[in-house]
């Protein structure tokens, strides 16, 4: 079924947010061209780049385009380093996750045939974290920043678990379990200490997997999932989690797959959806054509999958799979020598040999 024509907004961002978004565009327009794709790309600044033109990390511009688009690749940014807001400096991520409504952060991390991995067992799964509330002090107020100092000597933040955030986050993870047979759903918590809040999380998460008694369901403990991660990865499928334990344990998963350079994700809401690396703007490795380009190139894979554009999206990552298996089409983070321009032509060029 032909699926109507689609926009999507590249936003590069920061460190080495321009050379893997460009390479990323260049994987995307081939797969774009091979599959007869009606799909448009454009490109606007965000980041250092966007505060030296406009005076701030994210011009209202950018925010308007992304939700006229129907799809963003949203590169890394240093919002770290930004100066602060009243000098023109936010976080485009924790904003645009909110504007467009972004709630669910999908992580998936898989072992890659090939490539080396610090365990012995296989990883094969996905991370479904919550993306809009939690401790993350930049998007879980409605007004004014959920972090705070009575004294000099003391600092506050609150942590925000509603009804219906938690429910539509289990919602996704069990969907996503249901279209992979044989799959469960592992609610990951500390509903031990954080009674009230995990507790509600919990609550809801039940009230879901009741309705989808196919799919087994358990419930673990924080720190028992990360020491389980380590010991046995593959007894896990889809993580349901809270923003910050989903942050921290899916960092955690993706080393165990091969590194930060591989991990990609999905911000995805009922109407929008974003492309994003797992990894930040590595300032270490910016300007020096060295970086993975693989975690955002499979962000847009995933993105192209949720726009329906289902065969594109497989090409391309067959295309990476098939790269990295082989020593030598690999980036230096994989002990490789290619660099990140050279791997995205071999990955553009591999997909249109597929289809010649
Ligand atoms: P930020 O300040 O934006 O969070 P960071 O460098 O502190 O950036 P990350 O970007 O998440 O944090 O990465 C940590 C390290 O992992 C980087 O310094 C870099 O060496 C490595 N790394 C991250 N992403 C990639 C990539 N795509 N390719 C190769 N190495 C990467």
């Amino acid at each position: 079924m032909r699926v109507p024509e689609k926009s999507i907004l590249v936003l590069p961002g920061d460190g080495i947010g321009p050379e893997i978004a460009r390479a990323t565009s260049e994987v995307v327009k081939a797969s774009a061209e091979v599959f007869g794709l009606d799909l448009s790309l454009h490109s606007m600044n965000i980041g250092f780049t966007a505060l030296a033109d406009h005076g701030t990390t994210l011009p209202q511009s950018v925010i308007d385009a992304a939700q006229e688009a129907d799809g963003v690749i949203l590169g890394p940014v240093s919002h770290n380093a930004y100066p602060p807001l009243a000098e023109g400096g936010v976080n485009p991520s924790g904003i645009l996750r909110t504007a467009l409504d972004l709630f669910a952060n999908i992580r998936p991390a898989r072992s890659r045939p090939g490539v080396p991995t610090p365990i012995a067992n296989p990883i094969d799964l996905i991370i479904v974290r919550e993306n809009l509330e939690g401790f993350y002090a930049d998007r879980n107020m409605h007004l004014g920043p959920g972090e705070f100092m009575p004294t000099p000597d003391t600092a506050l933040a609150i942590r925000r678990v509603t009804v219906t955030a938690s429910r539509r986050i289990a919602e996704q993870a069990f969907s996503i379990a249901a279209q992979r047979p044989g799959q469960r759903v592992a609610a990951i918590h500390k509903a031990n200490v954080m009674r009230v809040s995990d507790g509600l999380f919990l609550r809801e998460v039940r009230r879901v997997a009741e309705n989808y008694p196919e799919i087994a369901y358990e419930e673990i403990l924080v720190d028992a999932a990360a020491a389980l991660l380590v010991r046995d990865p593959s007894r896990f499928d889809v993580i349901v989690t809270t923003n910050m334990f989903g942050d921290i344990l899916s960092d955690l998963a993706s080393e165990l797959s091969g590194g930060l350079g591989l991990a990609a994700s999905l911000n995805a809401g009922p109407t929008h959806a974003a492309a994003q690396a797992q990894h930040g703007s590595a300032p270490d490795l910016a300007g020096k054509d060295s970086a993975n380009p693989v975690s955002l190139i499979g962000s847009a894979a995933m993105l192209l999958d949720h726009l329906g554009f289902n065969d594109a999206a497989s090409a391309i990552e067959t295309a990476c799979e098939a790269a990295l298996a082989d020593p030598a089409s690999r980036t230096a983070d994989l002990g490789g020598a290619l660099g990140t321009s050279a791997f995205a032509k071999l990955i553009a060029d591999r997909i249109k040999e597929g289809h010649s």
